[in-house]
This record gives structure tokens, sequence and C-alpha cells, in this order.
């Protein structure tokens, strides 16, 4: 034990995983023909062996503040609807929020939802840097490699999240969200065609905006390169059932054929001096 910096034992940049324990990210279907490229960021609440549970009870484990409940279910079955590409994170959000940027206070945070993180507290540089060695840059660099190999094709990023069906007492009112960054017109193009196909509560960059300062995976990846890209959050009461992941997955497979056509359209250049999201 680190008596100096926390509740982490000093060990060397590369000495996190286990031989034994699974990758950093998970590739399922890395050759799909879509245009979609699916990732999910908080797919896994599993913490790495040699953490413990972070001091946590096990129980908190199965909460919101370690993973998204639901989302790597709909991200797989979407994946296989759409033969699409998906990347997932294989660890918890409290070891290190792969959509959060490096530096971000929540990014290895010590309380989350209001919850201490023990094994988070005052975790000293060598702490943080082996986590993102680990676990955050290896999960970003596959997500660069797998659209750097897309180049020359329309390529749409999408992330798939879920949310707390609760909040402060209160039921949320979206079934479902689609958010956007600086460039909307992919999330325009899915909230109609999902307005098309059903009466859902739909949130429309709710329940949360994509923010530069905040997130982390749809600007780098999406607005870097110019790419249409979204992120969609589900409510977890949703998703509570396989049946209700498959669900949700159907529906945003059928949504996305009705627009998949227009994604050649969207793809851009980089953000900066070219105008976002200009005709290739
Ligand atoms: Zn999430």
């Amino acid at each position: 034990m680190n008596g100096r910096c926390g509740g982490e034992p000093e060990l060397g940049p590369r000495t996190l995983l286990r031989p034994d324990e699974p990758p950093a990210l998970e590739r399922v279907n890395p050759a799909g023909g879509t245009h979609a490229v699916l990732v999910c960021d908080h797919a896994s609440n599993r913490i790495p062996a040699r953490l413990g549970a972070l001091g946590l009870e096990p129980g908190r484990l199965q909460e919101h503040i370690a993973w998204d409940p639901g989302a790597a279910e709909v991200a797989r079955h979407l994946a296989a609807e759409l033969d699409a590409p998906l990347l997932l994170s294989g660890y918890s959000r409290l070891v290190i929020d792969c959509n959060r940027p490096l530096g971000h206070a929540d990014s290895m945070a010590e309380r989350s939802a209001g919850v201490a993180i023990p094994g988070n507290r005052r975790l000293s540089p060598a702490a943080r840097a082996r986590r993102v060695e680990a676990l955050f840059r290896p999960y970003h660099a596959a997500i660069a490699e797998l659209l750097d190999a897309r180049s020359r094709q329309p390529t749409a990023l999408i992330s798939v999240h879920s949310f707390s069906s609760v909040l402060n007492g209160r039921q949320r009112p979206w079934q479902i969200g689609i958010s956007h960054w600086r460039d909307r017109r992919l999330a325009d193009l899915l909230l109609g065609a999902l307005g098309r196909l059903g009466t859902f509560a739909l949130g429309d960059n709710a329940p949360y905006p994509i923010e530069a300062d905040i997130d982390y995976t749809i600007p780098a990846h999406g607005g870097a390169r110019g790419l249409p890209a979204v992120m969609i959050e589900i409510r977890q009461d949703e998703l509570r059932t396989p049946a209700g992941a498959a669900a949700w997955a159907a529906r945003l497979a059928a949504a996305y054929r009705l627009i998949e056509g227009e994604i050649p359209q969207l793809c851009g250049h980089p953000l900066g001096d070219e105008p976002a999201g200009r005709p290739c």
C-alpha cells in the first residue's frame, strides 16, 4: 500500500492488468461494412484485480457510478443488426472514465453521485499514469486506428450510453436522447427517423449535451475528423431486461436505416479553418 498517495500499490506502468485479465477494450465485428462505427465508453463495471473494488462495497459496482447498465447490450445488438464495427471499453469508468478529458476531475473521480471512491483518493502521478497507459490510451488508440482505416469511406461515429432513470428523486422524462457536438445534422436525422417510427419521449441534446471540456470521445474522434457523430443516451429503466435492450437496438437500427443514405453527404473536414461538415 502506498501510504503517501491513496490506496494503490506502486506498480510499473504496464502492470495494472494481470496477464489473465481481459484487455482494455473489446473489438466486435471490426470489418463491419456499414457507415456506422459504434463505441461504448461505459460498457463494463470490471475493476482490475490489483485495485480490488476501489474500496467500495461490491454492490456499488452494479450502480450507474461504475458503468452504463444495458448500454453494452444495446451496442452489441446494434452492431449485429447494422453489420457495424463496435469498440467497447473493458473496465469501469471509476478506474478511468474514457469519456472524460485527461485531467478532468471526473477522469478518476474521488466522488461520484455523492459516493466517495476510497481507491481514487489522492492518487499519485504514477498511479494516474498507469491507468491512462493501461486503459485510456489503448481504447482511444483503437478508435483512432479504426477511424483512420476508414478515412476514405463515409463514416458516422455513434457512441452508446445509458442514463439513470431518476435524478434528485424525479423520473427523467426522456426515453432516449440524441446529443451532438458542433454539427447537429446527424442528430436531427436520427431524431426525425425515431419520430417517424413511433411516439417516443425524445431528448434533443438531452439529458446531456456534448461539451468538449467534459466529453472526450465525440469531440476527440468525431469532431477532429469532421465526421458526423452523435451520442445516444437511453434511460436505464428501458434496459432492465434483455428484451428491452434488444427492442431499443431494433428501433435504433430501423431509424439508422432510414437515414443511412444521407450519411455520405454529412462527411466533412476537420473542425478548424474549414467549415464543419462541408460535403466531401
Ligand atoms: Zn455513459
